[in-house]
């Protein structure tokens, strides 16, 4: 018998990418197609004109 190993691609999880910016893997903010933390992405968000939660 022939073992196949698949190789499991992880499109995110914990380890799989961190933030784009600063590099952190906690608290990662995946809307809208970015991948920043929570902190960068309250910084990047007021430039790309989202609205700050309240
Ligand atoms: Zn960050």
């Amino acid at each position: 018998m022939s073992v196949q190993k698949q190789g499991k691609e992880r499109h995110y999880g914990k380890g799989s990418r961190g933030c784009t910016r600063c590099g952190t893997k906690q608290g990662l903010v995946r809307r809208y197609g970015i991948n920043l933390c929570r902190q960068c992405f309250r910084e990047v968000a007021g430039k790309m004109g989202f609205k700050k939660y309240r």
